[in-house]
């Protein structure tokens, strides 16, 4: 059955492979994009492309509506979009910090808050937001990143608990270091350094991450709510 799907930040990186495989799984798939113009390879294959800057909660609302009256109440979130500003402590701005968990954390409860309204309604629904290991192990020089990542584990498990008896799963998976814009900006030397702490030895490819993603949006995974998945190439081991 086609159900109506929205990924955030899906124009680009692990959102661009979420949304491919949510479109192979033959879903109706609307993605945002913040800026620039959608892929055009999903535009072909009839993804509504919305734009939409999650900090903003104007531009929100008229996102879902768009969607809503295109594709019909969402029935499966991804809340995807994110962002790093990453700076030592004593150098790091109330400006990064507050940035980033407006994006990563608050803004992800802006997209799913919305979406639950269809959800309670329907007493069917599936949310899947991205966290990051980092949430999970803490990442020198990334205490807003992380502080914004461990934020959504507790979100989720709250909502797994507020929104279980309606039909509502609520997941969380947590990559590893995956391969996109992101992590490009760091040096050889960084990588290098991150490769050697990584049981599988490489950095995860995005359609890696999407495949737990649409899993858990999924049929299949009816009975799975609560739950952090790690898929760090064994990277956080032991959380
Ligand atoms: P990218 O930097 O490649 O893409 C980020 C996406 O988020 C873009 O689509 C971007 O839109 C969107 N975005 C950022 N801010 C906003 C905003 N205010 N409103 C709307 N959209 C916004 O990142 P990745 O694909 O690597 O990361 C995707 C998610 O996965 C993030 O939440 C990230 O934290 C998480 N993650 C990534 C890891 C990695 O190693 N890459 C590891 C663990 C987690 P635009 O193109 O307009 O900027």
């Amino acid at each position: 059955m086609s159900r109506s799907v929205l990924v955030t930040g899906g124009n680009r990186g692990i959102g661009l492979a979420i949304a491919r495989s949510l479109v192979d799984a033959g879903d109706k798939v609307a993605i945002t994009f913040r800026s620039g113009e959608p892929p055009q390879e999903l535009v072909e294959r009839g993804v509504l492309a919305v734009r939409c800057d999650i900090t903003e909660p104007e531009q929100v609302e008229q996102a879902y509506k768009e969607i809503e009256e295109k594709h019909g109440k969402v029935e499966v979130l991804v809340a995807n979009a994110g962002i790093t500003r990453d700076q030592l402590l004593l150098r790091m701005s109330e400006e990064d910090f507050a940035a980033v968990l407006d994006t990563n954390l608050t803004g992800t409860f802006r997209m799913v808050k919305r979406a639950s309204k269809g959800m309670l309604r329907a007493r069917a629904g599936r949310i899947v937001l991205i966290s990051s290991v980092v949430g999970l192990m803490g990442q020198a020089g990334q205490a807003n990143y992380a502080a914004s990542k461990a934020g959504l584990v507790g979100f989720a498990r709250s909502l797994a608990r507020e929104l279980g008896s309606r039909g509502i799963t609520c997941n969380v998976v947590a990559p590893g270091f995956v391969d996109t814009d992101m992590t490009r900006v760091l040096s050889d030397e960084q990588r290098a350094g991150i490769v050697a702490q990584v049981p599988l030895g490489r950095y995860a490819r995005p359609d890696e991450i999407a495949a737990a993603v649409r899993f858990l949006a999924s049929e299949e995974a009816a009975y799975i709510t609560g739950a952090v998945i790690p898929v760090d190439g064994g990277l956080g081991m032991g959380h």
